[in-house]
């Protein structure tokens, strides 16, 4: 059955350029994005430059540029990665947009509506000297769990405490280093803490997608529990404060002059904007794909650091102005470089740019990610000298050797045609048919390390069905013995369908090297006097049935 999907990964916030991170959740999507292509399924594909906030704001300040130019060096160059690592978004825009002023504005009033929004008065920090209310990240202190020093005002980065900044031991702001001073002002809230909120969301964490998987993790749902007070702990849940005061780069709040809704807001409704701005260019039917009953799947693929901005406030936002659910959250792990943390400081780390500038293959490091990601959350480790041996080893070594071992028999000695043994064929066949499903059904799984593991396993079976028939040997005899001939013939040509399907098989995760294959291929094995079965080499590699293609001949 074909599906509708709406596949975003998390909006980068545009105060710089992408890091391996971002290019490794990309990479993600787009290996699974590709691949649900290749079954036939619809996907819009979709993410934007998270634009506001008071960071930008205040780097703006500092480089002597407006918040909007700022934003605008970082967007320009985002297509440069995207395409150089293969990147295929159907579309990518901004949460500065008119579409998102818009979208964020009616849920706004939907959500006041419904009962949801509430205003109060509240307490807050005032930095004297910059004039202006801090922002929780700009507020520094003693964590009130687990007595570190200087840590954000929202959260801890030693123990993952989750608080606000009024319980933070001995506060400073960061910006001026000086005691911040409190002040009230009118803040906006969302109730999350609504007893009906509550109870959706407890349903939605213990809920399944249409295609009968949970629509979290094990672990996320786990830890979403926790915050939802199911198991031994209190519901901790307090209501969102999704307001903040002038000065604020970012979407004034329409019946509050002088107030902006709070970056993480805006970024959320961002999703859903953006793929408002793509159907308007597309002139699809937006409101009918975000519709509570609609059969568009919503999925999700992020990074561990913001699981609770989408397990809370992303289902409950939109659940509660009307508009249907997130089906799954796919939440990754963070990257190490050969075993040690990423740090900007220390030099540790790889430059997405660099990599490319020095004319290193985008399909390398699809292909060693792609070797190490699977279906949980676990942090994996980027280690140079296993992307090395994994590239040489597996891509060059087994995948390629296949090709460049049989194709010159077949073009030399057989004029390019390909001949199957009668009784084996259908064998053949049928491994390569079921092979090629379990592949298709990992990488749906994302449980890539495993897909690339049973590839390699058919191009290491393959390999040795050809040293066991020997076709350099084989080749020696030839002149006269039509039974060597035929050997010959069948050996290489069995060895060229293994080829095809592992090309296939890897489309998603090397879309530049099939691709080169696929175009290439009629010249590897050449057509001499027209002769060549082309019924079982053709590879139609951008064809949008491309698994079924294979598994149902
Ligand atoms: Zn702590």
């Amino acid at each position: 059955m074909s599906r509708t999907l709406f596949v975003t990964t998390a909006l980068p916030y545009a105060n710089g350029s992408f890091h391996i991170g971002h290019i490794m959740e990309y990479i993600q999507a787009d290996i699974w994005v590709r691949s649900m292509r290749m079954s036939g399924h619809t996907v819009y594909f979709i993410c934007a430059d998270d634009a506001h906030g008071a960071p930008i704001m205040l780097k703006a300040e500092k480089e002597g540029l407006s918040p909007d130019k700022l934003v605008k060096l970082y967007t320009r160059e985002r297509k440069k990665y995207l395409n150089g690592f293969q990147i295929e978004f159907d579309h990518w825009h901004s949460t500065n947009s008119a579409e998102n002023r818009q979208l964020c504005c009616d849920t706004y009033y939907l959500l006041k509506k419904n009962g949801f929004i509430e205003t109060r008065s509240i307490e807050q920090f005032y930095d004297p000297i910059n004039g202006m209310f801090l922002a929780d990240r700009y507020i520094k202190g003693e964590c009130p769990k687990c007595h570190g020093k200087d840590q954000f005002g929202d959260s801890c980065e030693l123990c993952g405490a989750i608080y606000s900044p009024d319980e933070l031991i001995q506060p400073y702001s960061d910006l001026s280093g000086t005691k911040p001073i409190k002040r009230f002002s009118e803040h906006v809230f969302f109730k999350l803490s609504d007893p009906n909120c509550i109870k959706f969301l407890k349903n939605w964490v213990a809920g399944k997608n249409s295609s009968g998987n949970f629509h979290l993790q094990t672990e996320v749902q786990a830890k979403t529990y926790e915050w939802l007070g199911i198991g031994k702990n209190k519901s901790s849940l307090k209501d969102w404060d999704i307001s903040r005061d002038y000065p604020y780069y970012g979407i004034e709040i329409p019946d509050q002059p002088g107030k902006y809704f709070y970056v993480w807001l805006d970024a959320t409704i961002g999703y859903l904007s953006s793929l408002k701005a793509y159907c308007t260019l597309k002139k699809i039917d937006f409101e009918s794909l975000i519709a509570p009953n609609s059969n568009t799947e919503q999925i999700h693929f992020i990074g561990k650091d913001i699981i609770y901005f989408h397990t809370l406030f992303l289902p409950a936002i939109l659940k509660f102005s009307g508009r249907k659910t997130p089906d799954t959250l796919n939440v990754h792990g963070f990257i190490t470089i050969n075993g040690e943390k990423m740090s900007k400081s220390r030099g540790i780390g790889i430059c997405p740019m660099q990599y490319l500038k020095i004319g290193m293959n985008p399909d390398w490091i699809r292909y060693y990610f792609a070797s190490k990601l699977n279906h949980r959350i676990e942090d994996i480790d980027f280690n140079f000298q296993e992307f090395t041996s994994r590239v040489n080893g597996d891509l060059i070594g087994k995948y390629i050797n296949i090709a460049s071992r049989t194709s010159n028999f077949i073009t030399k000695c057989f004029n390019g045609v390909l001949d199957y043994e009668e009784e084996t064929q259908k064998i053949l066949l049928d491994d390569i048919k079921h092979r090629t499903n379990s592949v298709r059904l990992l990488i749906e799984n994302r449980n890539y390390r495993y897909a690339v593991r049973e590839i390699m396993n058919y191009a290491d079976h393959i390999n040795q069905n050809i040293d066991t028939a020997k076709p350099w040997v084989l080749n020696k005899a030839t002149e006269n013995l039509k039974n060597e001939r035929n050997q010959l013939q069948h050996a290489c040509s069995n060895a060229l369908a293994g080829f095809k399907a592992l090309t296939v098989m890897l489309c998603p995760i090397l879309p530049k090297l099939t691709t080169c294959i696929a175009k290439n291929f009629l010249k590897l094995i050449l057509i001499l006097n027209g002769k060549m079965q082309v019924s079982c080499l053709k590879i139609y590699c951008h064809s949008s049935i491309l698994w079924n293609e294979l598994i149902q001949k």
